[in-house]
């Protein structure tokens, strides 16, 4: 587990192992955001993805892409890459990533309360097009079918949501026939779901 900014006590070890050998069991560790993708995929929201980008909208921003023929999307030495900190502005405090402008700094449900809330309330028209900004990121990058939000946020999707579709709403000059489906997050506990449904998988033997 490498992880020294959100979880500096535990990053470095390798308590995978650990734990196999004291129980005698398999024992299967992803990212969080991974595990709530899986769920999604096989069981939820995202059943019906060729591609899913999962974004958990959070205290910071987590992102997993799964394709149904490739499996996950990993990075080098099975580092997850980290989507929500792809740069969508020149403004806003520097991210502890090191970066200014950085999606989860401007976007992550701390951000709510800094930026985006006046004496009115939230301005979510205001959050959903910077939050636009990264979907649109993503949607070039992996070009999902469905993307799939999860976290604190996604409670007040229906909020934010029609902005984001109205924002892909234009023909693609890019040539693309259909805009991903936005959708919320349709499990309660999908990383806990998705955590079983990797363990089964990497029981089986498939590790993709
Ligand atoms: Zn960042």
């Amino acid at each position: 587990m490498h992880n020294p900014y959100t979880l500096p006590d535990w990053s470095g070890s390798d308590w995978a192992d650990e734990l196999e050998s004291k129980m005698g069991i398999p024992v299967v560790v992803d990212n969080d955001a991974m595990g709530a993708a899986f769920g999604e995929f096989a069981l939820g929201a995202g059943r019906s993805a060729e591609v899913m980008c999962l974004v958990m909208l959070g205290t910071g921003i987590g992102v997993a892409v799964v394709s149904r023929r490739f499996g996950a999307l990993r990075g080098a030495g099975a580092f997850h890459p980290e989507a929500g900190h792809v740069l969508v502005s020149t403004e806003g405090e520097r991210c502890y990533c090191g970066q200014v402008g950085c999606w989860e700094e401007l976007c992550s449900g701390e951000s709510i309360p800094r930026y985006w809330t006046t004496d009115d309330g939230i301005d979510w028209d205001a959050y959903a097009r910077m939050l636009a900004r990264g979907i649109c990121n993503l949607s070039r990058s992996y070009a999902p079918n469905i993307i799939v939000f999860g976290g604190g946020v996604s409670d007040n999707f229906d909020d934010f949501a029609p902005w984001l579709r109205a924002s892909f709403a234009e023909p693609d000059p890019m040539g693309r026939p259909e805009p991903p489906l936005f959708v919320r997050a349709e499990l309660d506990q999908p990383g806990t779901t998705g955590a079983a449904y990797l363990a089964d998988r990497a029981i089986r033997g498939d590790t993709r």
